[in-house]
């Protein structure tokens, strides 16, 4: 048998479409996803939900933080999943958020619409078939040190489990290229991913690169190349966020950056660059 199969091109050839509440991920439209690295407190993310509605289409907020260091900020746990849950609610847009471990998963699929498997995780098989038997959609994310032929099979565990609603996410591998990015984001994985599955692919710009100042070109990078969207953290006090303050983006950032995004969209699509 070759390794990749339910989520391999020859098995289905046409894309499959990921529904997030009403937003439909891998069709025609780009979908943008944003919000805070971290759920802080109430007032923090319902402002962010507030600042990004009408620009993008999903709400993201972690309320289970996986930190590097112990003593790093850890998410405000349940609690944060009600304060992400209550600003989506507000305004009208789906949520997606983080679960770490198996015994996580029923409780947060029930408040959240989609579940995100992050990098660290990425091969937490035990999790993998957890978030496959259930039918929530899942955002998996690609590891750190991950192949791309590895991120397929770790989708493969979540479809073979029964769940199809999957999204691949490209948010940047460890090389020897650190000094001027925290990752280095592989825009080559995006065709290639795009070939060798019918799953929707979207890039995460800000952990591929770790800096504010370099999310406007990889976004538009990703859209060319074949993206199906990108994941964008925001935050209307970078300097204070309880994590991945650098490369956040405030508020009116990523308004301007989303209408150069819808353009350059537009463009590929009409001149047919895709
Ligand atoms: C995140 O999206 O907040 C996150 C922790 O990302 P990653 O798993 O890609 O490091
Ligand atoms: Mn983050």
């Amino acid at each position: 048998m070759e390794p990749l199969h339910l989520v391999s091109r020859k098995y289905q050839s046409e894309d499959t479409i990921v529904r997030v509440g009403d937003v439909e991920i891998g069709g025609r439209a780009k979908v943008y996803i944003a919000g805070p690295c971290s759920v802080e407190n109430e007032e923090q993310i319902m402002q962010i939900a507030q600042a990004i509605k009408g620009l993008a289409h999903v709400l993201r907020g972690g309320a289970y933080k996986p930190r590097t260091s112990p003593y790093s900020f850890q998410g405000l746990g349940e609690q944060g999943l009600r304060f992400l849950k209550n600003a989506g609610r507000a305004t009208g847009l789906p949520v997606v958020t983080e679960i770490m471990s198996e015994e996580e998963v029923d409780m947060v699929a029930s408040s959240v619409d989609m579940l995100q498997i992050g990098a660290r995780n990425m091969q937490n098989y035990a999790l993998l078939r957890k978030v496959g038997a259930q039918k929530k959609p899942v955002l998996l994310k690609r590891g750190a040190a991950a192949t791309i032929e590895e991120l397929l099979l770790s989708a493969e565990y979540i479809l073979a489990a029964g769940n199809h609603q999957v999204v691949l996410c490209e948010r940047g591998i460890r090389t020897f290229s650190h000094t001027y990015t925290r990752n280095t984001l592989d825009i080559s994985a995006v065709p290639i991913l795009k070939h060798l599955t019918h799953l929707p692919v979207i890039v995460d710009p800000s952990h591929g690169s770790g800096d504010w100042n370099l999310i406007e070109p990889l976004s538009k990078a990703a859209l060319v190349a074949g993206a199906d969207g990108v994941m964008i953290e925001v935050h209307t006090n970078p300097e204070e966020a309880l994590s991945d303050g650098p490369q956040s983006l405030k508020p009116e950032k990523y308004r301007a950056l989303v209408h150069k995004l819808n353009r350059l969209a537009r463009f590929v699509e009409e001149e047919k660059l895709q």
